[in-house]
Order: C-alpha cells, then sequence, then structure tokens
C-alpha cells in the first residue's frame, strides 16, 4: 500500500472552499465522507459550501472579473500564469496521480500516465492559444470596416464530473482563464482531492478572486452555483438528465452555457480492417479509465465475415484483464466508483440477459474481491439496436456487441441512438472510411484510431451528447462574447430625414 494512501487513512484530509484567495471553514457545514472506492475507506471529509458561501464565491469572481486586474492583464502575463500552473501540476504530478487513483479507482499507469499530464497540457496549449487566437475584419464594403472581436464572458461557473476530476476541469479552467474569465469551480462531491489540492498547489500564482472553488453535492452547492444571477455562463462536464436541469434553471436568466454530456458510441469494425489493431482499440474504448467514459466506444458492431474470431478473441481477452487495486503496477480494471455505480452494472447485465442478449463474459460482481465496488468487466452479443444495454449509457466496464451485413445499415444503427458524441471506424477502404465518418451523426469520428484528444480541435456532441465544443476555437466561443464593431472610413450617405425644419 502506497504511503500516501495510509496516511489518508490514518488522517483523513480536511477539504472546504477557496474564495477571494482563501480556504473557507465554513462553521456548521454538512460535512460529506470522500472514499477510496478500492477499499471503502475514507480519505477525506469534505465541509459542504452552502449558498452562502457559493455567494460569496460567485461575488469574489464578479468583483475580479469587473474591477480586478485579471481581464487587464497582458497576453504574455497570463501566458506566465498559464504555465506557472502547467509546471506546479507536473511537480506534483506523481502525487497528483496517486490522489486521482484512490478518489476514482483508475487505475495509477492511467492517472499517471495520461489524466494528470493532460491536466497539465490544457494550461500550456490556451496559453499558446491564446497568442494566434484573433478576431475578423471585413473592408469588402466601400467606406467601412467590419470588426468582429471576441471578449471575455465574465464568471464562469465550471462544473466537472466524476470520472477525470482533475484533466476535465483543468481544460474548463485553463480555457476561461485564458480568454481573460473568472471563475467559480465546483468538483463532484465524490472525487474532489485532485482538484482541491490544485488550488493548494497554485495558490498566490493568480490575483485574489480570479479562480474560486466551492465544494459539495450537485444538488446544493450545484443548484445554488448555476442559480446564481451573477453568473455569466455554465460550463458543464456530466450526465444528460443533470445538463438538461440545469438548462432549465440558466433558461431564467438568458445565460449562456456549453454542456458535454453523455455517450454511447459506436465502434464499427469492417473485415478488411487490421484484427488486431481492432481488438486492442475496443478493448481499450470499452474498458479503459474502468469504462467510465463518455467517450467509450462500447457499442461495438461487428462485421458478420469476422464476427467468430473477433467474439472469441474479444471474449478471451475480456476475461484476462486484471482486476484488482488501482494502486498497483499491472492493474487495468480497479473499481466502480461507488455502491450506487456497481448496481447499475448488475441492473444492466440482468436486463441484458432478460432481453435475450448472450453473455460472453463477466456479468457480476467480482468473486474474489469482497472489499471494494467492483464489478467483471463484461461483453454481450445483442440480437437487436433497441435492447436497453445498446441505447443507454451505463459508464463502467460493459461492452455490447451487435453483427452486421452491410455498411448502410449499420451506420444507420449507429446513429439510431439518443446520443451523438463519438463514432469509431475500423476499415482499410479509404473510401468507405469517408463515406461512413460523414454519414455519422457524431461530434467526433475516429478511423483506425482509439481514443485521441486533439486540444486543436473541438470536441462535443450531436443529439443528446451536448451543446458547444470544447477545444481551441470551441472554447473560445464558449468563453467569450462575439462583438462586432462598424467603423465608417469616410462620411456615410444616408437619407437626410427631417429636412423640412431646414
Ligand atoms: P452528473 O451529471 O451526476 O454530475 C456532474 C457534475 O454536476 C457533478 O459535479 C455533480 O455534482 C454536478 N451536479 C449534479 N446535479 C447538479 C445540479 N442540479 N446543478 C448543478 N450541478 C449538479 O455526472 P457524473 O459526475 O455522474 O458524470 C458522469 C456523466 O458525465 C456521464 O453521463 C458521462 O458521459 C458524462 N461525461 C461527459 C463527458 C463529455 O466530454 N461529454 C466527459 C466525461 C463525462 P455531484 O457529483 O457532487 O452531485
Amino acid at each position: 500500500m502506497s504511503e500516501l494512501r495510509e496516511q489518508l487513512y490514518r488522517t483523513p484530509l480536511k477539504l472546504s472552499g477557496y474564495v477571494s484567495g482563501r480556504f473557507t471553514a465554513p462553521a456548521g457545514a454538512e460535512e460529506i465522507g470522500v472514499i477510496d472506492p478500492a477499499t471503502e475507506t475514507r480519505v477525506a471529509t469534505l465541509l459542504e459550501s452552502f449558498a452562502d458561501e457559493v455567494d460569496q464565491a460567485v461575488r469574489a469572481a464578479r468583483a475580479a472579473f469587473d474591477t480586478g486586474p485579471w481581464g487587464r492583464t497582458t497576453v504574455a502575463e497570463r501566458q506566465v500564469a498559464l504555465n506557472a500552473i502547467h509546471d506546479a501540476i507536473l511537480d506534483h504530478a506523481d502525487e497528483l496521480a496517486m490522489l486521482e487513483t484512490i478518489n476514482t479507482g483508475i487505475p495509477l499507469t492511467q492517472t499517471r500516465g495520461f489524466h494528470i499530464p493532460r491536466a497539465a497540457q490544457n494550461f500550456r496549449f490556451f496559453g499558446e492559444y491564446i497568442n494566434q487566437a484573433g478576431g475578423e475584419v471585413f473592408t469588402q464594403e466601400p467606406g467601412l470596416m467590419s470588426l468582429v472581436t471576441y471578449d471575455p464572458i465574465g464568471v464562469c461557473a465550471l462544473i466537472g464530473p466524476w470520472n477525470m476530476p482533475l484533466g476535465l476541469t483543468a481544460m474548463k479552467i485553463a480555457g476561461a482563464l485564458a480568454f481573460g474569465n473568472t471563475c467559480v469551480v465546483k468538483p463532484s462531491e465524490l472525487t474532489p482531492l485532485t482538484v482541491t489540492r490544485l488550488f493548494q498547489i497554485i495558490e498566490g500564482l493568480l490575483p485574489d478572486g480570479v479562480m474560486n472553488l466551492v465544494n459539495g453535492r450537485g444538488q446544493v452547492t450545484g443548484t445554488a452555483l448555476v442559480s446564481h444571477p451573477d453568473i455569466d455562463m455554465v460550463s458543464f462536464t456530466g450526465g444528460t438528465v443533470t445538463g438538461a436541469a440545469i438548462l432549465q434553471s440558466l433558461a431564467k436568466g438568458i445565460k449562456g452555457s456549453a454542456m458535454e454530456l453523455g455517450g454511447k458510441s459506436a465502434n464499427i469494425v469492417f473485415a478488411d480492417a487490421d484484427f488486431d489493431q481492432a481488438i486492442d482499440a475496443a478493448l481499450m474504448s470499452s474498458f479503459m479509465n474502468n469504462g467510465q467514459m463518455c467517450l467509450a466506444g462500447s457499442r461495438i458492431f461487428v462485421d458478420r465475415k469476422i464476427s467468430d474470431r473477433f467474439i472469441d478473441s474479444f471474449s478471451r481477452r475480456v476475461k484476462a484483464l486484471k482486476i484488482g487495486d488501482p494502486m498497483v503496477a499491472g492493474t487495468e480494471i480497479g473499481p466502480m466508483i461507488n455502491q450506487a455505480q456497481r448496481e447499475r452494472m448488475e441492473r444492466y447485465a440482468e436486463s441484458g440477459l432478460g432481453e435475450g442478449a448472450t453473455l460472453l463474459a463477466g456479468g457480476h460482481r467480482c468473486a474474489n474481491l469482497n472489499t471494494g465496488y467492483f464489478f467483471e468487466p463484461t461483453a454481450m452479443l445483442a440480437p437487436g439496436n433497441d435492447l436497453a444495454i445498446c441505447q443507454e449509457e451505463i459508464f463502467g466496464p460493459f461492452a455490447a456487441l451487435q453483427l452486421f451485413d452491410d455498411e448502410d445499415e449499420v451506420v444507420a444503427k449507429a446513429n439510431e441512438s439518443d446520443f451523438g458524441l463519438v463514432g469509431y471506424v475500423w476499415t482499410d477502404d479509404l473510401n468507405r472510411s469517408m463515406r461512413v465518418a460523414s454519414g455519422l451523426r457524431t461530434g467526433t469520428v475516429l478511423v483506425n484510431t482509439p481514443i485521441v484528444r486533439d486540444l486543436r480541435t473541438g470536441f462535443g456532441g450531436y443529439k443528446q451528447s451536448g451543446l458547444g465544443r470544447e477545444g481551441a476555437k470551441g472554447s473560445q466561443a464558449m468563453f467569450t462574447e462575439m462583438k462586432t464593431t462598424i467603423i465608417a472610413r469616410e462620411p456615410r450617405k444616408m437619407p437626410r430625414m427631417g429636412m423640412a425644419a431646414e
């Protein structure tokens, strides 16, 4: 067991909010236990931010935006600050990776190799991006010059999920700050460790009030934040139902939003694909991050011509996945985030079988792991696309396979979904890959590659997978107000009204 974990078990952390450059100590706050899902042991106690503290955090962000220095800093000054945050994250990378693993159950190899470097990279990327991000000028009209510029939007409420707490929240913070905004951040009450630690390690790097933190449950702290009249927008990553509730609340004040919501992404494997690559990617897309990924490609469509071989190989490898303590090197699957999420897996395993699917692997709690919220990585072959396991986001290590015979059929089935986040296509036929990519109704299409997030491009969803895009121009649109300024370059010809008086 790691030293850090033992230390947290002995002395759980006390977590609070951070308002106007100071950690808060709310008297009488509700105390919420934060659990290591691998051992069901408390590692922290969260002092919940109630409406009063949320109000103070929003006011601090408002004051820092309206009168503080942040909005008037030069690009070079903002870059220095963003790079300093990047460096601070990398200086604490090992500790942050361990905290993330202890809090989420995601294997340490993944938090160390991907989550934390990615969290840091967001700050470096947006620091560089603002140097180039410009507006537009139109001079075609004689005598006129039309300028399109992008002003900071103001106070941003940034709400993140529990499945990649620091990486996804860092992307929002970096984008918001880069474009000159101030923010109030709310992590999931299940996984507040790394985001709170980020506020500790960057203390003093930004003017007071630019970055504030509120901690607590979605229904309490989250609701108070999104309904606060002084926020200007909400950038939210989370479930579709929560996203819809937040949109309703924002409608009252006509506030802007960006919504990164759920997915049920199709992973289409044609018979001419590189078989080994397609199998490796199908495993990765279904089971990385313990399968708790918005962009999981776990609705796998297999060309009937290769189905026997694919199903045999896929099932054997799912059964061979190493489940266990996420802090141990070599572990491929850790626990589910909590008991509710494990029960959800059980319900889908039952519903799949009840609706006629064939169990290929898993389907139960792990018999040899009595402590911790472990569930066997599961694969089922579904007889049709209308089963709940093919339509609903399970958000756990659960792959639903289906067979197909031709291209039009599989594109139609892939699009038969309320979601539209990602589509994965595996084929050696370039023309086919282009046809399928253009036919898929998803925000991102990945051809012959597993998950890639390229910050230069936008990431987000069609349909119920969200509104807006994150990354480069998408984040610029999210965190700025577009302003048009039209300037006459010579006296304008116009009707001279009221000339009767002359
Ligand atoms: P939730 O929607 O349950 O929660 C997301 C965040 O919203 C949490 O911080 C939560 O707080 C907070 N919240 C909950 N209710 C409210 C409310 N009424 N007002 C304001 N905030 C609220 O999602 P999960 O955390 O369970 O994350 C899983 C979901 O996120 C999946 O559907 C997944 O697909 C999606 N996701 C999407 C991504 C994308 O890029 N499209 C990326 C990653 C995940 P608390 O947890 O404290 O209740």
